[in-house]
């Protein structure tokens, strides 16, 4: 069977994405499309996957993989190699829409237990063949690419089960191949939830939001996945470290710590320990407001989260932009009630929209939600009920779905993210508009979707023409100005999508030499032959 680069650059399940009727009114009228744009693919990508770089592994290599293994666990052909190349950064997918494949790994070896995987990370150290971990591959940063060749340890094909659900401890420990759904659904019949719910749920595993240190919708009420982790077992190179479960201790650091957000580059985590939460989710309690201003939304968020009476899990503001295309493509903008909004003074260009959830004890939730209410000052912000916060939770997974019928329009489309104080929060969202809103024909939605005592993330949707011809060169230079612009307002380089290889220049000078020293040391320990995803992810050699 022959296949194409379509079929590796495409979302999730597959499928064919499809713009809703709403979204592409507005993109014809932001990017000036006309019909007969829709009418053919840009870029497709349905040529056939043929790779230049042939597979740098010795038949005696491929021949230890597949007695360890099984022939069937063990992929080498073109189109394989191709697929675990690469997540879904937009620069990765536009290098497949223009039939590229820079950084193939030799060969795909999905082991089907854990005394198999340790036999080939032993085997690999001994042999000095990189090791790249694969869980979903929906990394966004660049941090599956295999430069220097190796095997991509695929773990999702066999070693995604659940061991155990410890209902005393509230404790859930896994295979780090397991993906979300299969997780939270096995949760649920327990009566729990894993509270850990990125926007690629659907096709990502606890290994890689452990390895990425990834965050979830309702992580202002569960916490980052760092709050999470229990304990951990991962295979290095130096050997295998599992520890204990514990609450909490004081013998010196915490070892596990260190592989939460290592990439890959320390050791494969083959197994980890969660905190699980109780499945209540008639208890939910939903308030949806629309402000006057981003800053005043800004401010209310603020003194909420400051107030200390309970939080929102789910907590998140949609910036002006943001929202306006929230009310045009949900049929809002121009109804009767969007013009009584505008009566009211909560204008296009300016309002912004808070969504809130909250989780728990049915008192816990409404009290939480009776407090909010009183926070939100009258005048400044309206109560606009609990469906639209329901309708976008209904959706949110479907709209990265449309990554790809937007490329095939030859739009750019892609996303940025940091988290920052309060004090500079307002001073990173308009420098971000500012820079973004030089190009032409760009449109940024800017959201905040995780929220702090000390202050909160931003996260950057922009959509824009790609420059047809030099398609890479001018997101490069456009994606590199963005993360500068947050660099120098005082944004971090990443809040949960991790640094991987595209994030990585600007490691040290985030750090600083002392600090960069530190992970490199660490490196140094666990993986002194630097097989375990070396060149570049995290600014490591
Ligand atoms: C549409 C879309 C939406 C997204 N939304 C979110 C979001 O809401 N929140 C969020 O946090 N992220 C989000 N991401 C980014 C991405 O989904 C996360 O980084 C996720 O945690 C990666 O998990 P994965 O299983 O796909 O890992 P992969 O992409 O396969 O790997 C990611 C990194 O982890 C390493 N790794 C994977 N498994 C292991 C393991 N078992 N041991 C050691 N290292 C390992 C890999 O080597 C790589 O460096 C989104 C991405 C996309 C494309």
């Amino acid at each position: 069977m022959e296949y194409t680069y379509r079929q590796i650059l495409k979302w999730g399940d597959k499928r064919e994405g499809k713009i809703d009727p709403l979204t592409i009114k507005i993109i014809k009228e932001k990017f000036d499309l006309k019909d007969s744009d829709f009418e053919t693919k840009y870029l497709s990508g349905l040529q056939l996957v043929r790779l230049e770089k042939r597979s740098s592994l010795k038949p005696e290599q491929l021949d230890f993989f597949k007695s360890t293994a099984g022939n069937e666990n063990v992929q080498s052909d073109d189109f394989s190699r191709a697929k675990y190349s690469c997540g879904k950064f937009y620069a990765e997918l536009l290098d497949l829409r223009l039939n590229l494949v820079p950084d193939p790994p030799d060969a795909v070896v999905s082991p089907k237990c854990y005394d198999e995987l340790l036999k080939i990370v032993e085997y690999c150290n001994q042999e000095r063949i990189p090791v790249i971990p694969v869980g979903g591959q929906s990394s966004v940063t660049g941090a599956l690419k295999a430069p220097l060749g190796g095997i991509a340890l695929d773990l999702t094909k066999h070693l995604n089960k659940i061991e155990k659900i410890n209902t005393e401890n509230k404790t859930v420990t896994v295979q780090a191949g397991i993906y979300g759904p299969l997780l939270e659904e096995e949760l649920i019949r327990h009566g729990f939830t894993c509270g850990h719910f990125p926007q690629s749920f659907e096709h990502s595993t606890v290994g890689g939001w452990i390895a990425a240190k990834g965050a979830g919708v309702a992580s202002t009420g569960y916490g980052k996945i760092e709050d999470m982790v229990v304990a951990l077992k991962v295979v290095t190179p130096a050997g295998v470290i599992e520890t204990k479960e514990y609450p909490r201790t004081a013998q010196g650091w915490d070892i596990f710590r260190l592989f939460i957000g290592s990439e890959g580059t320390l050791g494969i985590i083959t197994e980890a320990t969660l905190n699980i939460h109780n499945y209540r989710p008639k208890n939910t309690g939903y308030a949806s407001f629309i402000f006057k201003s981003f800053e005043q939304a800004v401010a209310a968020m603020q003194k909420i989260i400051q107030s200390e009476y309970g939080k929102p899990h789910l907590f998140r503001i949609s910036d002006p932009e943001e929202t306006d295309i929230a009310f045009k493509t949900n049929g809002f903008d121009n109804s009767f009630s969007d013009k009584l909004l505008k009566g009211f003074g909560y204008l296009p260009g300016k309002r912004s929209l808070i969504f809130i959830a909250v989780e728990g004890d049915k008192d816990f939730t409404k009290f939480v939600l009776n407090k909010i209410k009183k926070t939100v000052r009258k005048g400044e912000a309206m109560y606009i009920g609990k469906s639209p916060v329901k309708k976008w939770l209904d959706q949110r997974y479907s709209s990265a779905y449309m990554r790809d019928p937007l490329m095939d329009l030859g739009i750019m489309s892609d996303t940025l993210e940091t988290v920052v104080t309060w004090e500079k929060l307002l001073k990173v969202w308009a420098a971000a508009r500012t820079y973004v809103n030089k190009r032409p024909k760009t449109i940024l939605m800017i959201h905040i979707s995780h929220v702090y005592e000390s202050g909160a993330n931003l996260y950057f949707t922009f959509l824009s023409p790609m420059e047809k011809g030099n398609e890479k060169n001018d997101f490069a230079a456009f994606h590199k100005g963005l993360v500068d612009t947050i660099q120098e307002n005082g944004g971090s380089l990443s809040h949960h999508h991790g640094v991987g290889r595209v994030l990585a220049p600007w490691m040290e000078g985030h750090l600083g030499k002392q600090s960069m020293s530190v992970l490199g040391a660490v490196k140094k320990h666990f993986d002194p032959n630097n097989i375990m995803n070396p060149g570049g992810t995290l600014g490591l050699q």
